[in-house]
């Protein structure tokens, strides 16, 4: 199976996990493979170490150098984004490598000019924003001044150190916004279920808290009036029993309700699914649904579920659209939702079990359900009658 076979959740799975520490070996591996060809500028130092211009104590401590500065700025660039070191550890190990850079190019010689670029990619990464940019001021400064001292110094260096500085400090902000987005997602979910909660709560106090009242309160009325008067207590058992009644059937309607899928809830979920599998999403927000029966709802909201499980389950697709319109059809006034992809449009094998049960729970609502591949992907439209019709139509 090739990398565009795979399922489109697979691939997500697959894609570099930016901002967060890799989860297993396979992640480590391939954030190892994008950072391996950086350290590029260390060839001439290894050259240096490798062609037998030093003493050997001097090539042994040349090596030493060479592994600690290494390590030290994979540490801090790669832990940096996903687990951050402390502020202060971070400033000390800066400096560190700062110095190790200064020492190692001023004592064995101008091949070891290039630690500076990491120097600067450090200084972007890993520094606050206005300190990163006095930071990488600072170590062109010191790149400039050990270089001068050798005739063949690059001046194009200087802009190397100077950008590859800067667009890290664009890529550390990128990372940030990405983990902000991740934890605004999940506190976006927790509000929600929260606000379920709430409502059940609400619900709960409203449809239960009366009816038990008074059932408390009647039953201490029969009580008190069971050994003098029977037939007046015999009248508040009956005034209990029907209360008692009323409040299971408005309980079972609530609990309906709540089993009931409501469209806006449906859509929420679907920006979330979808790209959560690495699908481009653009979903409305909350649509108009004053007038629209029940039925009809939950039927479009049971659509909108089934399509984008199909989409992600199926499509492969990169970005996907859904749309909810009303319709002023032949059929009358109909509230119709979209949803389509730019994937691999399916088989063609026709409907499997999701589709054909949407289809029948669709025309119990009185409505149709289009499904089917397209020029660039693959579209469903479910349409439900959408009760009145408003004076201005929208759509066509
Ligand atoms: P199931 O999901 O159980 O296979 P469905 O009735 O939901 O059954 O879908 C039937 C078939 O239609 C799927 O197996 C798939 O081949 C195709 N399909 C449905 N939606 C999409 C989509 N968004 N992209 C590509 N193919 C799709
Ligand atoms: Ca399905």
């Amino acid at each position: 199976m090739t990398e565009d076979e795979l399922p489109r959740e697979c691939r997500a799975e697959n894609a570099i996990r930016v901002g967060q520490p890799p989860r297993n070996r396979a992640e480590a591996m391939r954030k190892l493979v994008w950072i391996l060809p950086w350290l590029i500028f260390l060839g001439a130092p290894v050259r240096d170490l490798t062609s037998g211009g030093h003493p050997a104590a001097v090539t042994a401590a040349g090596w030493l150098a060479l592994v600690t500065f290494t390590g030290v700025y994979l540490a801090l660039v790669f832990r940096n984004m996903g687990r951050p070191f402390s502020g202060r550890s971070v400033a000390v190990l800066v400096v560190f490598l700062g110095t190790l850079a200064v020492v190692l190019s001023l004592t064995l010689g101008y091949a070891w000019i290039g630690l500076f670029v990491y120097v600067s990619v450090t200084c972007g990464a890993t520094l606050p924003i206005r300190a990163a940019y006095w930071a990488i001021g600072l170590n062109s400064l010191a790149m400039v001044s050990v270089g001068l001292s050798e005739s063949k110094f690059d001046w194009s260096l200087v802009l190397v150190v100077v950008l590859l500085g800067f667009a890290m400090t664009g890529v550390k902000q990128l990372v940030r916004t990405t983990i902000e987005l991740r934890k605004a997602r999940a506190t976006v979910a927790q509000l929600a279920a929260n606000e379920e909660r709430l409502r059940l709560a609400r619900d709960l106090h409203d449809l239960l808290g009366h009816s038990l009242s008074l059932i408390t309160l009647k039953s201490e009325l029969a009580g008190r009036m069971l050994p003098g008067r029977p037939d007046k207590a015999a009248q508040q058992v009956a005034d209990i029993e029907q209360v008692s009644r009323q409040a299971l059937v408005d309980v079972r309607e609530a609990v309906t309700g709540y089993r009931r899928p409501r469209l806006s809830a449906e859509l929420a979920g679907a920006q979330v699914a979808l790209t959560a599998a690495g699908i481009a999403a653009d979903v409305p927000d909350e649509p108009d649904l004053a007038g629209v029966p029940e039925e009809s709802e939950s039927a479009l909201a049971w659509a909108l579920r089934e399509a984008v499980t199909n989409v992600v389950r199926h499509s492969g697709a990169g970005r996907c659209t859904v749309e909810v319109l009303q319709r002023q059809t032949l059929d009358g006034h109909m509230l119709e939702l979209a949803v389509e992809d730019n994937g691999s449009g399916g088989t063609g094998k026709g409907p499997g079990n999701g589709l054909t049960g949407l289809t029948e729970r669709l025309e119990k609502a009185g409505g149709t359900l289009e499904a089917g591949r397209t020029r660039s992907g693959f579209r469903l439209v479910a349409r439900v009658p959408a009760g009145f019709s408003p004076a201005v139509g929208s759509g066509a």
